[in-house]
């Protein structure tokens, strides 16, 4: 997707509201949609629905600083923060970084340089989607957020603990997994019964992505284990 055509929304705390005004305009002539506030409690409040993409925050706000605003947000969120600081302020950019932030700006700052920093944080964030929440080998992909498997295109309907069996094997892929580490992560510990369980486990997945789409995902390593391998 071109960049002068997304539809990223980016949400810009900023008590200084001509500050605030300028960064909007700007990031709306580059595409982007943008919503602002002017205190560090709507801030969080905002910042909070999910709904933004990633967050220009001031540090020095009313009502909730925007150090502390950041501290909140990371207990529930992992959106990207860049922060913008007064000059000098070491200490901001320190805290900042520590308490989670992606990136900081000392003002004044060339309003290019924001919107190179906002293109990076943004490129990080999908990179980083990609890498955590989605498995794929041998044409087999398994996204944990959406709890989809599909061969290929196509959508293969599974039960929660054939879910988990292929996501712990993905996950380890090209190790060979025992029975009890396999029941524990599909069952859970406090499961009691015969291990052979995860056979049947195994058999149902193999009828559903192996059998069916004529691949070999899952291998059998006699007296061992699983292991789905990536070659
Ligand atoms: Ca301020």
């Amino acid at each position: 997707m071109a960049e002068s055509t997304n539809k990223e929304k980016i949400l810009v705390v900023e008590d200084e509201v001509k500050i605030a005004r300028f960064i909007e305009l700007e990031l709306k002539h580059e595409g982007y949609e943008v919503d602002k506030v002017h205190d560090g409690r709507s801030g969080l409040d905002k910042i909070l629905t999910g709904e933004y993409s990633l967050i220009v925050l001031d540090v020095m706000l009313p009502e909730l600083n925007g150090l502390e605003v950041l501290r909140r947000v990371r207990k529930e969120s992992e959106v990207p923060i860049i922060l913008l600081t007064a000059r000098d302020a070491v200490m901001d950019k320190v805290s900042g970084l520590d308490a989670g932030a992606d990136d900081y700006l000392t003002k004044p700052f060339a309003i290019e340089e924001l919107l190179a920093r906002i293109r990076v944080a943004l490129k990080k964030r999908i990179v980083k989607e990609q890498e955590t929440r989605k498995l794929s080998i041998g044409g087999v992909t398994l996204d944990i957020d959406r709890h989809e498997v599909k061969v290929g295109d196509e959508e293969v309907e599974l039960t929660n603990r054939e879910f988990v069996l292929l996501q712990t094997l993905m996950e380890n892929k090209n190790i060979v997994l025992n029975r009890e580490k396999l029941l524990n992560d599909v069952c859970g510990y406090d499961y009691v019964g015969e291990t052979n369980v995860i056979d049947v486990y195994v058999r149902y997945l193999r009828t559903k992505i192996d059998d069916k789409y004529k691949i070999k995902l899952i291998q059998t390593i006699r007296g061992a284990g699983y292991v789905i391998k990536d070659n």
